[in-house]
């Protein structure tokens, strides 16, 4: 530092994206690292900042800068490399600084609130029995109290002594004003540690020995972490190979090599086993404290965890994707759980992938980062093949398990055999009645959340299709057409098949509750349970839904695809997948690819204990690609099929989609900006010599949303940070209206 002033440069969060410098008061002088919450002057208002650097020559005269308000965090609430991180979330995403912090630094922080302090008390010294009997004489509360705490095992909780005991403050003040008692003060841990979602679940671990695939895969991670290199492994593994023990192995090495650990799951609330699993085996080898994050966290709670990790006393934390955001110093390992998973995307402000980030933050740290899929995303596919990732394989089920036996039904035949709809075939009602008389537990799960109005032919399974980009088209109702919502091709709806005339043309789409009921009715003394949003929500609900799953209370469990990840359930010997092929009419490129993938995750959760699992898939289109890689669990078929199509239509991965979705209550005026902007970036890209395809506006598939009229500009580029710059840089001057609301979305895994 500097005699004289120390000037800091600070990122206000008032709305706006720039640098300001301001000076540090003398008592504050060099206590402030970078990193640091402050609250600074702007214009007449007062507001939060993050330092973002110390010790920078000033940018005007130094006695016109104003001066730092207060220190409101003794330590940064950013590390270096969030810092770093921040920089390269801003360029890439062209997110907003301040939404970035906002994620990373909870509410609680940002107030400033520290934990939660409560007094202890203590026996400081011991009494004689002879000044014992004196105490009692003399005062004998202060005697009750002595002797009380005497019996204690650690330091009691203050007020609770007093409520007790029913003594007042000035009889603790004594106490302690004669050196009998003590009085300490300690920070009180709400229940982050002890997470509500895996209480329950406390899956007992013991010891295992990794099998050869496993040992071969934690080896090399393990020279990986030794190398203290950046270094990207996918680990492969179809569903019950034992990839979790692998983790393990990987995180209680990088915690022995002193560094931190982050493990990211695609959803807390639906991996408790997993969460169960880590704690018990941390628990077991040591003191070590696990950080639990995630979205149902209360204020307090949040705070207190995140304080255990900045402090460094808590250096694993396992969680949703915000939690790559932990203040944890000197990472050495990353994790990322089911790394395909579409859930590390985040929807809102700022649009980041949790994978992505963990990637980018590793990189930082020069350390590992564990990706592990049973069907990894082929953007993962082709880093390996680009030699970037590097790869390990587990071929088998742990204890040699079989995998299950998928069986496909044709819906098209069963239809004709029923003349009419039906929701469960034959097929599959027969196989749910014998794993019920065998006393087995069948899992049912519906593919709703790729509900979509496609249109399907009952007779050949044909599905209207775009011709210029391979996606089904969708229905809509309005002007009964069918739109293409990647290019804005549209043509009326056909009344009959184009490829067999038949008029059994439909629109299609149905629900867990109509599975619930039927089930019912095939097997009227059945236990059924319906899984849904609902019971998502509600985490004792779906507590008590797993634990009677678990203890056999229920044979059959219906739930929507969410249900697939993770769970791990010996007694499930059928699982059925009622409709297979809604994901694969999704007006989304990687609709073959979230078809194949919810197949072969879907089938994994069968068949994990000592009796071999069946998997029944119902669909319509049983010849369809991914459904046929599926059945096989085909990872690398699948791969290669589905490469060649995304290389012929350069879909990502071989380039970056950027989506610009441009909404507004007037679809007119909507349409009109969103065609005078595509016109502008354009031009700029022409004149720029920046490499990018553009495509639309065309309508979005969901084309209104709350009355707000949606359309989207697809932008296909190597260069995704020239873009994001270039179009930051066209913003400035390209006024849009206010009643019409522009967003980027950068690698969307969710195009509709
Ligand atoms: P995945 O995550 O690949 O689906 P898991 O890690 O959940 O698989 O492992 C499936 C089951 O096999 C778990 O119950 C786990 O405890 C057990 N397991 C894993 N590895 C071994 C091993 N080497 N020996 C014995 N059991 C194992
Ligand atoms: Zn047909
Ligand atoms: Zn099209």
């Amino acid at each position: 530092m500097k005699s004289g002033n120390q000037i800091v440069g600070v990122w206000p969060l008032a709305g706006f994206d720039k640098i300001l410098h301001y000076r540090v008061p003398e008592h504050l002088k060099g206590s402030i690292p970078a990193g640091a919450l402050v609250r600074v002057p702007v214009g007449r208002r007062f507001t939060l900042a993050v330092v973002y650097q110390v010790d920078v020559e000033a940018d005007m005269p130094e006695s016109r800068l104003k001066v730092i308000t207060e220190a409101i965090y003794p330590m940064p609430v950013l590390t270096p490399d969030l810092v770093n991180l921040i920089n390269w979330m801003v360029s890439y995403y062209g997110a907003s600084r301040e939404s970035i912090i906002e994620t990373m630094v909870p509410t609680a922080v940002r107030l400033g609130k520290s934990a939660r302090i409560e007094k202890y008390l203590s026996v400081a010294q011991k009494l004689t029995s002879a000044d014992l009997t004196q105490l009692k004489k003399r005062a004998p509360t202060q005697y009750k109290v002595y002797t009380f705490l005497s019996q204690q095992f650690k330091p009691q909780q203050k007020g609770l002594v007093m409520r007790r005991l029913k003594i007042s403050a000035s009889t603790m003040k004594s106490l302690v004003e004669k050196g009998l008692l003590q009085e300490t003060i300690e920070r009180v841990e709400r229940v982050a540690y002890d997470d509500e979602f895996s209480k329950g679940e406390v899956v007992e671990s013991k010891a295992i020995t990794l099998n050869e695939e496993q040992q071969a895969a934690a080896d090399m991670v393990q020279q990986s972490l030794h190398e203290a290199a950046f270094v990207v492994h996918l680990l492969q593994g179809v569903t019950g190979s034992g990839k979790t023990e692998v983790y393990l192995n990987a995180l209680q090495k990088a915690l022995e090599m002193g560094g931190s650990v982050i493990f990211l799951v695609p959803e807390v609330a639906l991996t408790p086993q997993t969460v169960g699993r880590l704690r018990s085996r941390l628990l077991q080898s040591g003191t070590q404290k696990v950080v639990v994050w995630h979205s149902h966290l209360s204020d307090g709670e949040r705070l207190d965890g995140w304080l255990s990790l900045a402090r460094g006393e808590a250096k694993v934390v396992v969680g949703a994707r915000s939690a790559i955001f932990a203040p944890l110093p000197n990472v050495k390992l990353i994790i990322v759980d089911e790394e395909h998973e579409p859930a590390y995307k985040q929807d809102e402000q700022p649009r980041y992938h949790g994978r992505d980030v963990a990637v980018y933050r590793a990189m930082l740290n020069k350390a590992v980062c564990l990706l592990g899929s049973a069907t990894p995303s082929l953007e993962s596919q082709m880093n390996v093949a680009n030699g970037k990732y590097k790869v390990n394989y587990l071929t088998k089920r742990v204890d040699d398990r079989r995998l299950p036996l998928i069986h496909v039904v044709d819906m098209r035949r069963e239809i004709l055999k029923r003349r009419g709809m039906l929701t469960l075939s034959d097929f599959l009602r027969e196989k749910i009645r014998e794993r019920y008389e065998a006393r087995e537990q069948t899992i049912l799960f519906i593919n709703r959340r790729g509900y979509s109005k496609s249109m399907i032919c009952q007779e050949c399974g044909y599905v209207a299709e775009c011709n210029h980009c391979s996606v089904a088209m969708t229905y809509h109702r309005t002007d009964d057409s069918l739109h293409c919502h990647m290019c804005g091709a549209e043509e009326g709806a056909p009344y009959r098949c184009p490829e067999c005339q038949s008029d059994k043309i439909r629109r299609r789409g149905m629900g867990t509750q109509k599975v619930e009921e039927v089930v019912q009715q095939i097997i009227p003394s059945a236990r059924i349970v319906r899984m849904d949003a609902d019971a998502m929500g509600k985490k004792n609900l779906f507590r008590k839904i797993l634990g009677d799953f678990r203890t056999g209370k229920i044979d059959v469990l219906v739930g929507t695809q969410m249900l697939a990840k993770g769970l791990d359930f010996p007694n499930v010997t059928l699982v059925g997948l009622v409709d297979a092929d809604i994901s694969l009419h999704m007006p989304d490129f990687r609709a073959n690819e979230r078809t194949f993938q919810l197949m072969v995750q879907v089938a994994g959760r069968s068949g994990r204990g000592d009796i071999s699992g069946e998997v029944v898939v119902q669909t319509f289109t049983p010849h369809a690609m991914p459904i046929q890689f599926g059945r096989q669990a085909d990872v690398t078929g699948f791969c290669e099929e589905e490469m060649a199509i995304r290389r012929e239509y350069r879909y990502p991965p071989f380039r970056h989609l950027v989506q610009h979705l441009i909404r507004g209550p007037n679809p007119d005026k909507v349409s009109f900006f969103a065609e005078q902007w595509a016109k502008k970036v354009s031009a700029a890209i022409a004149s720029h010599s920046i490499e990018v395809e553009i495509r639309g506006p065309a309508p979005c598939a969901i084309e209104k949303i709350k009355d707000s009229y949606r359309f989207q500009i697809w932008y296909f580029t190597h260069q995704v940070t020239r873009l994001v710059e270039l179009l930051a840089e066209l913003q400035r001057d390209f006024i849009w209206p206010d009643d019409v609301v522009q967003v980027l979305d950068v690698d969307p895994t969710n195009v509709g």
